[in-house]
């Protein structure tokens, strides 16, 4: 027996016992994918959030995009993204088979365009430190870009193909990952983990917000952008991980015709922006980027610079339904990179700090978690993100 309700006459009492071995706290896609892979590996596994599926996850657009997110200084991020990316079909293939439900995988390509000469020469910077780090990507003139995508405004003035970059319907994503779960007979527990319980450096209860205590042994913390601001999480976790806000729109075009057929990102005077094409007719534009502690409004500048920005680079978004804006969280860390390991408190794992590519980076997350858990070390491309990094020495 690992995990347990404590009955006691100081909190409240629920009869599960002898019944998990491993605790995650948030059922993100990192939770949740972890949470699945855990139990398949044989691990009876219990998953605490009282809002399941609904954080950063809901939000976000469903990029799969290692070489369009490509960025200066952040080399091994790369590496680790491009592992991922490849391990995706199989990783889709796997949960669709497990809950015969599908979640839109597709390489769909991206072109990343500029509408004006200088727009332009920022693509033109993008494509040579692409094509520096070996990245497969085509330069495409103005012509070649308009016969990719006819539904390109006009005067935009050419820009890169990433055939390798791909989508996938992060909402389907997350409602399959709760279905895998519940077939592989996950525990879902709808509450909040107030505080992490620890006596001489290792794990012992978790505190719940309605005064519940769970014994656990072993506690995988994927509370996304909260998960520094949990009370009783290992010292080397305080003030790591940062909200940073992404406001993101959500449109439906009105007939098949006017379905882009590549995701499109660009540069549009200076506005850097995104139109995610949907198989079901959805777009997703985004997205803003920016801090400002846990506040989920959206301001009206926001909707209007997106739909400006995304118009000039596809002047049809504006004939498209307008159904929702929301705000998520980016779970952001020192170097932009995840944080996913042992910590130190024993019987604590972190799986954490995706910020922006946690879609992307769900199959190697929950197989490194699931690798951790299970022979105590992380071997693969994973192994360089634990938390030691940050050691100070
Ligand atoms: C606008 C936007 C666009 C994005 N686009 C992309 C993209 O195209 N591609 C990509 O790869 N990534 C994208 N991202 C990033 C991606 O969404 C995140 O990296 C990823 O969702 C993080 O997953 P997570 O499971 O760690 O966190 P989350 O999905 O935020 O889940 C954390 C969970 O923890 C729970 N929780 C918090 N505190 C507690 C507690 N005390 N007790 C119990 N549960 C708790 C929350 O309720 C939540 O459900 C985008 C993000 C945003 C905001």
């Amino acid at each position: 027996m690992i995990a347990d309700i404590l009955l006691t006459k100081d909190v409240n009492t629920i009869s599960t016992s002898d019944t998990t071995d491993v605790c995650i706290i948030g059922a993100g896609v990192i939770g949740l994918s972890s949470a699945w892979r855990l139990s398949n590996a044989g691990f009876r596994v219990s998953i605490i959030d009282p809002a399941i599926g609904h954080g950063a996850s809901w939000v976000a657009a469903g990029m799969i995009a290692p070489v369009t997110e490509a960025y200066y200084g952040e080399e091994s991020l790369l590496k680790l993204s491009l592992v991922s990316a490849d391990s995706w079909p199989d990783f889709a293939e796997e949960l669709q088979q497990a809950t015969s439900m599908s979640i839109q995988y597709l390489q769909s390509g991206i072109l990343m365009v500029g509408k004006d000469a200088d727009d332009m020469a920022v693509i033109n910077e993008l494509a040579e430190f692409q094509q520096s780090l070996g990245l497969q990507s085509e330069r495409l003139s103005a012509r070649e870009v308009h016969k990719a995508e006819p539904l390109l405004a006009s005067d935009v003035q050419g820009g890169i193909l990433t055939k390798v970059d791909a989508q996938v319907d992060n909402r389907l994503l997350v409602q399959a990952l709760v279905s895998a779960c519940n077939r592989s007979k996950v525990s879902f527990i709808h509450q909040m983990v107030r505080e992490i319980k620890s006596v001489k450096g290792r794990v012992e209860r978790l505190l719940l917000q309605d005064g519940t205590e769970i014994l656990a042994d072993k506690v995988v913390l994927a509370a996304g952008s909260w998960s520094s601001s949990i009370q009783g999480v290992p010292s080397e976790l305080w003030d790591l991980i940062r909200p940073v806000k992404g406001e993101i729109l959500r449109l439906k075009v009105p007939d098949p015709l006017s379905v882009l057929s590549h995701i499109v990102r660009g540069v549009a005077k200076g506005g850097v922006i995104y139109v995610v094409p949907r198989q079901s007719r959805e777009i997703v534009v985004g997205a803003t980027t920016y801090e400002k502690g846990f506040d989920t409004s959206v301001q009206a500048e926001s909707v209007y610079t997106l739909l400006r920005d995304a118009r000039m680079l596809v002047p049809s978004v504006c004939q498209a339904q307008f159904n929702q804006a929301a705000a998520g969280f980016r779970p952001g860390t020192p170097d932009n990179a995840p944080i996913v390991g042992r910590t130190s408190i024993e019987g604590v794992f972190v799986a954490t700090g995706h910020y922006r590519s946690g879609i992307l980076l769900t199959p190697l997350s929950a197989m490194a978690v699931t690798e951790l858990l299970t022979t105590g070390t992380i071997n693969g491309a994973m192994s360089s993100f634990s938390p030691q990094r940050f050691e100070k020495h």
